[in-house]
């Protein structure tokens, strides 16, 4: 069969570029492994439940934002449902706990209440974050991390680990994270507030999902891309199966290939010299970190035991400096700094009326798992699973009467889902290096529309990078 555009992968970047160019009036063929469409934007059911399973919060959708402009003209507001979240987060750390409003204004004048000799490094720093992107690099700029520009301009450890409260949205290490990137991510949070999407993530999927069938496309789930093929230096087509049935090998032909899977993935699916131009781009380039969740069902909204905030962000006391981050990242659980998501402060419609949903989330790495026997690695998830409970009770007492559901999900389960190198959720890590490197390219019909590109991940960065990339596509033709 022949196509306009076949896409592998039906995350965020996929579904974006999949439902502009069916809009546009492309053939479009959407071929997902999964059985549901949305990677790491999905939810899933136990008991009464709806986890979610990737979104605390996505930036923006304020009046400037690109991804409103692209939700208006892909129709998103008329069926999917954004609720504002109250604050971006509450920071705590041993006694020591600071609520960051998303208001920029609001949150200076809290910050210089608490820290009042670090009034110029505050305001320098929300400068920092409404700087306007630079759209090309002078010749001799020299890309700082986040950890070097904040001991540049801030000298109170407390204060700096305030700013990275939410560091795990983009990173494992501030040292290791690039300020310009981090600059645009984070100032979005400030300038246009968090956003819930009404009944979890996976609306929004489908909503594209659906855009795209009713538009004349087709996604097929419990597909599984094998090969891209290549013809007189073009991608011609993808070899794929359906799981069911891998043996049977199906082909179907496009003018352009979209690929939403990651880099290294793509790489595997070339013929080798091909694969091996691409891989040598970024074989040198760190993959970013993944994440381990623990899905919580409650007998009550936790409102009503105390709980006060949508997202706690809490630091472990043995973390001192920013030096200590990564080492806590990479440390036991005992110690690790995690979130907590508590979705009965917003109507979020994940539990049945009565009772609520909430998720604890930290930083993790598959090596943390791998080489356990199936026993060791379920009873190390009851292990995780129970010291995360431990210090939720502590935050809200009582917490841990109410749970009537909870289910560890670790890197590798992510990894399982979405097939990413080192289950990474965010591509490739966001370092000042990467930063300065140039875009990755490959065949002249072969594109990227994923967290794997420059724009990086998090739900902002797949669908602008979907949607540029269909935008790209229209254009050149
Ligand atoms: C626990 C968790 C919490 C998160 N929290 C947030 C948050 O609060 N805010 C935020 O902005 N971001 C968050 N993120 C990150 C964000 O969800 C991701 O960066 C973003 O959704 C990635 O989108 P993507 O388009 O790159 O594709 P992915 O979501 O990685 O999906 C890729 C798709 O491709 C499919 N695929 C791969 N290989 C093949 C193949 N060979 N054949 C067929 N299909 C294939 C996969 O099955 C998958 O569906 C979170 C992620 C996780 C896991």
């Amino acid at each position: 069969m022949k196509y306009d555009t076949i896409i592998i992968g039906a995350g965020l970047g996929g579904l974006t570029a999949g439902a502009k160019l069916a809009k546009e009036g492309k053939k479009v063929l959407v071929i997902e492994q999964h059985d549901k469409p949305g990677g790491c934007a999905t939810t899933f059911k136990r008991k009464v439940f709806t986890m979610e399973v990737g979104l605390h919060e996505m930036d923006g959708l304020d009046a400037a934002d690109m991804k409103t402009k692209v939700f208006n003209d892909l129709g998103v507001f008329d069926e999917v449902e954004f609720l504002k979240l109250p604050e971006f987060y509450r920071f705590i750390q041993g006694d020591y706990q600071f609520t960051m409003p998303h208001n920029p204004e609001k949150a200076m004048a809290d910050l210089i209440a608490d820290f009042p000799a670090e009034e110029e490094g505050i305001k320098t720093y929300f400068a920092k974050l409404a700087e306007k992107p630079m759209r090309r690099l002078p010749d001799d700029h020299v890309e700082l991390s986040v950890g070097e520009y904040l001991d540049s301009i801030i000298n109170n450890d407390t204060l700096k680990l305030v700013l990275l409260g939410n560091l795990g949205y983009f990173h494992d290490d501030p040292y290791t994270l690039s300020l310009s990137y981090y600059a645009v991510a984070q100032g979005s949070y400030f300038r246009g507030g968090g956003n819930f999407i009404k009944a979890g993530s996976q609306k929004l999927s489908d909503y594209l999902a659906s855009f795209i069938e009713k538009n004349g496309g087709k996604v097929l789930l419990k597909h599984m891309a094998k090969e891209i093929l290549v013809k007189d230096n073009k991608a011609a087509g993808v070899r794929y199966y359906k799981n069911s049935t891998p043996d049977d090998i199906i082909e179907d032909y496009a003018d352009d290939v979209i690929a939403n899977n990651s880099l290294p993935g793509v790489a595997s699916m070339l013929p080798e010299e091909y694969g091996n131009l691409l891989s040598k781009q970024f074989n040198n380039t760190r993959i970013g970190a993944s994440l381990l969740t623990l899905y919580l069902g409650f007998k009550k909204p936790l409102k009503e035991i105390g709980s006060k905030y949508y997202s706690y962000f809490l630091y472990d006391e043995s973390v001192k400096t920013q030096t200590d981050i990564l080492g806590n990242n990479k440390g036991s659980f005992e110690k690790r700094s995690f979130t907590f998501v508590d979705y009965s402060q917003v109507d979020s419609a994940l539990a049945p009326e009565g009772k609520s949903v909430g998720s604890v989330c930290c930083i993790d790495y598959p090596e943390d798992w791998e080489n356990l026997s199936t026993e060791e690695y379920k009873n190390k998830k009851e292990e995780v699973a129970q010291i995360f409970i431990g210090k939720l009770d502590k935050l809200i007492p009582g917490l841990s009467d109410q749970i009537e559901y909870y289910e560890v999900g670790t890197s590798l389960t992510v990894g399982r889902y979405i097939l990413t190198p080192q289950s990474a959720v965010y591509g490739f890590a966001q370092t000042p290096e990467y930063f300065m490197k140039p875009k990755i390219e490959t065949l002249e019909n072969l594109h990227f529309a994923s967290a794997w590109t420059k724009i990086g991940g998090g739900f902002s960065g797949a669908i602008f990078s979907g949607y540029m990339c269909a935008f790209g596509m229209l254009r050149r033709r």
